[in-house]
């Protein structure tokens, strides 16, 4: 079976898209220099596949580094690059550094590719591209807007460097996958979101309030032009983003793409304010969630939620899971968590 290197395994998505490539038979080499995750996700990784992946502690950006690990793995038929910096507020603060790990990072994959002929790859981009968009539910063919934080722009930017690289070269194979909002864990409660700090999304933050680590989550805006005033997100449950990856491989490694570029939304096509993530957490775990409505958060979308039907028809994949499914995975792992604690 071909070999997949990972960037970024050791991280939220990452973690879960290496589980269901080792469910479905792939070889996997995971680069990740652990700069926002934890090496005890491996472990995680092995008791839920009894697989262990290669792991190699290793900055992308580093491209001596990551010369060696090509000709380590000289099996490596796909990357999937999830390894980047992702805290909006944190790219306000850090542009530099944003730009250069984001941007480096994928410069470095796209020239290591060239000299090893690997040729395809799947890169993580976001829903941030469409800012607000003004048709929704939002789909593929949306016109991309100016990006609010260099975070946002550091996605665009490596869509477009990817689009270019491909244009270029006929022999890359890329898959773009636009996430909306991923929440959840995986169904074990082994591997999960590792938020360092104070969370910056909503769903740890939540966990973390009913666990009581938090004494009150806060709700930016109820007053935004939506049904109950709170913002509205599409909140896709991450074991169903980790398949749809494995999908969008397989259909590169079979060369079933029309074009060597495809763009994929992944989201479940149903959008949820905060205040109902809110009350339908509390519903399904029984537990309270103090919260008080605050000032809006700058740069906040008002309302997004995905046209989800292209990866339905071309890769036949559709989420699965429903919310309440999902509000309890993450707070199953929340409690894991807390008994490791
Ligand atoms: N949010 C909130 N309180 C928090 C964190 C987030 O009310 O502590 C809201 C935020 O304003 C947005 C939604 O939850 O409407 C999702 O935010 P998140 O940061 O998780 O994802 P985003 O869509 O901003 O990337």
């Amino acid at each position: 079976m071909a070999r997949i290197l990972v960037t970024g395994g050791m991280g939220y998505i990452g973690s879960h898209t290496v589980v269901e490539l080792l469910n479905s038979g792939y070889d996997v080499v995971i680069v990740d220099n652990l700069s926002n995750s934890r090496v005890e996700v491996l472990q995680g990784i092995g008791q839920i596949t009894g697989k262990h992946p290669d792991f190699e502690n290793v900055d992308c950006t580093d491209y001596n580094e990551m010369s060696n690990i090509f000709a380590k793995y000289s099996d490596i038929q796909a990357i999937i690059h999830f390894a980047a910096s992702k805290a909006v507020g944190e790219s306000v603060e850090k542009p530099v550094m944003y730009y250069r790990n984001n941007i480096d990072s994928l410069l470095t994959l796209l020239e290591l590719m060239k000299v090893h002929k690997v040729e395809n790859i799947v890169f993580s981009s976001s829903c941030t591209v469409y800012g607000q968009p003004d048709i929704l539910p939002v789909d593929e063919s949306a016109p991309i807007k100016p990006a609010l934080s260099p975070y946002g722009n550091t996605k665009q930017i490596n869509e477009e460097i990817i689009r270019d690289a491909a244009y270029a070269d006929k022999n890359i194979h890329a898959v773009l996958l636009r996430y909306f909002n991923p929440i959840g864990a995986h169904p074990s409660a082994l591997i999960g979101e590792l938020p360092n700090g104070i969370p910056n999304n909503l769903l740890p933050y939540v966990t973390q309030t009913a666990a009581g680590l938090r004494q009150k989550l806060r709700i930016f805006g109820d007053d935004y032009n939506t049904p109950d005033g709170s913002c509205i997100r599409d909140y896709i449950y991450v074991v169903d983003l980790a398949k749809a990856h494995v999908i969008a491989v397989q259909r590169m490694l079979e060369r079933k793409a029309e074009t060597n570029v495809e763009v994929f939304n992944l989201g479940t096509g149903r959008g949820l304010s905060v205040l109902e993530i809110v009350e339908t957490f509390k519903k399904v775990t029984g537990v309270d969630v103090p919260y008080e409505i605050v000032a809006r958060r700058e740069g906040d979308i008002e309302q997004v939620w995905a046209d989800p039907r292209k990866a339905n028809a071309v890769l036949g994949w559709k989420a699965q899971a429903t919310v309440e499914e999902t509000l309890l995975s993450a707070w199953r792992w929340q409690e894991h968590l807390a008994q490791q604690a």
